[in-house]
């Protein structure tokens, strides 16, 4: 058993993991950077320690840091949130070599999933549809690039097998540029992610973005908890999620969702984790798995009823997975609006500073997760996101309505936020018919 753990991130997550740990009856333990004195799980956990200055280099992404916040506090579990060290594989190995349990999965399944590459080669070999591509590493040879690209039809895209962010990728429309952009990507990849690999794929035109959440505790049980879609996005940062997600069949979840479960029981996979796929024409296409919880969790808490934080954590106290299959029922539909420290009417930029005054809304079905309070001041140094505002309703309509309401009802002064932006998608015609394709978002905005 799990008894005292230490959250190793800042913000709404660290919040999330702490509530879930006092339902666990687990003592928590807080780490922070000189930045983050007044985040509020700082003051709820149970013991704090700072681990360094602001900047995350030498705070949050510190291993040796945390760890000896963890070892001076005796805890015996770290949960690592998403970004910063989540997906290090190399952290997951130094957390379980120092004798800690680590809430996520083995260090060689976040590195087999962390090379795209790799990734897709073993999801090729469990049967999940890959996207038409190289399925290797691409050579200096040209005549093999060429043919590849003929086989697959232009356009393809090059994408760092190391890559993440969204960056690292780059469309080849017809033969003239494909060796010229190989070499350019390879170059790029090489400086960025210090792995020059790159690799070929079809590029989808119009694809939706929809992903499967699975859970498997890696004693040979894995289950599917259903997909969210993640399609409104602004320069691959997903803005809005909900799940189901609309016009996707019963059937189609049922084979995709079964495919990744039964992908998990044979890589062994231990904890929560997404396959992300893209969705065009009734077909999926895998494109990468994320090996740890995920900012969107909650709207597959909202229709499942799975406290999905809370078995990551029994999962990584070796418990075996409490549910079946069967036992998993949607119910619902749920919508997430990421609520951001920014002004989208001035390209984005971040607007950090003094929250003056907060109210948060409420009600039946709606749920919203945050760290900020009034008086809250938001720092520069990390990411904008300062909330998730999440409502749940028996259909699409009632969820959508109650999203409107509740953003009616949110009230964030002292800082600028995208809520306008968030009531205007909320309110897009588009968006209520559902469906909507991951350029749809950049189109409304004039990006294109
Ligand atoms: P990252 O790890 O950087 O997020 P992904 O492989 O998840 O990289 O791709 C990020 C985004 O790039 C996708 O959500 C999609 O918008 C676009 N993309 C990636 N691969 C393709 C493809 N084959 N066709 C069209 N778009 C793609």
């Amino acid at each position: 058993m799990i008894k005292k753990l230490l959250i190793a991130n800042r913000g709404e997550i660290a919040l999330r993991i702490l509530r879930a740990c006092r339902e666990l009856g687990i003592k928590t333990v807080a780490v922070y950077s000189e930045a983050d004195r007044s985040l509020k799980h700082v003051g709820l956990a149970d013991e704090a320690v700072c681990i360094g200055p602001g900047p995350s280099a030498k705070s949050y992404l510190s291993a040796t840091a945390i760890l000896s916040a963890a070892e001076i506090t005796g805890a015996d579990a770290i949960h690592p949130g998403y970004g910063f060290l989540s997906e290090n594989p190399d952290f997951a190995e130094r957390v379980e070599a120092s004798g800690f349990i680590f809430v996520g999965p083995r260090a060689d399944s976040i590195r087999l999933m962390g090379d795209k590459v790799s990734a897709i080669r073993t999801m090729m070999a469990a049967g999940v549809p890959t996207v038409p591509g190289s399925g290797k590493p691409l050579d200096d040879n040209a005549e093999e690039n060429y043919a590849i690209a003929e086989r697959i039809g232009y356009p393809v895209i090059i994408k760092a097998a190391g890559g993440g962010g969204g960056r690292g990728m780059r469309v080849v429309y017809d033969k003239a540029m494909l060796l010229e952009s190989i070499a350019l990507t390879k170059n790029e990849a090489g400086v960025a992610f210090n792995n020059p690999e790159v690799y070929m794929e079809k590029f989808l035109q119009t694809p939706r973005h929809i992903e499967i959440q699975v859970l498997s505790d890696g004693q040979g049980n894995a289950v599917h908890l259903g997909e969210r879609d993640c399609s409104m996005q602004r320069r691959h940062q997903k803005v809005v999620e909900e799940a189901p997600a609309p016009g996707i069949t019963q059937a189609e979840r049922e084979f995709i969702g079964n495919q990744c479960a039964r992908a998990c029981i044979e890589m062994n996979y231990r904890g929560a984790g997404t396959f992300e796929f893209l969705y065009e024409k009734g077909h999926f296409y895998f494109i990468e798995m994320n090996t740890r919880i995920q900012v969107e969790h909650p709207v597959t808490e909202m229709v499942t009823g799975i406290d999905l934080v809370r078995t990551q954590i029994q999962i990584a106290a070796g418990m075996p997975l409490p549910f079946k299959q069967d036992d998993i029922k949607l119910r619902g539909h749920a919508i997430e609006c990421r609520v951001n420290a920014e002004d989208p009417t001035h390209n984005f930029m971040p607007s950090p500073g003094k929250i003056t005054r907060a109210h948060v809304p409420g009600g039946i079905g709606v749920r919203w997760d945050s760290h900020i309070y009034s008086g809250y001041s938001v720092p520069p140094t990390y990411d904008s996101m300062i909330g998730k505002l999440i409502v749940h309703g028996d259909t699409r309509e009632s969820a959508l309505a109650r999203m409107e309401n509740a953003l009616s009802e949110m009230v964030i002064e002292g800082i600028k936020t995208n809520l306008g932006l968030q009531k205007e998608i909320i309110s897009d015609e588009g968006f209520r018919k559902g469906g909507v394709n991951i350029h749809y978002l950049e189109k409304k905005l004039g990006m294109h």
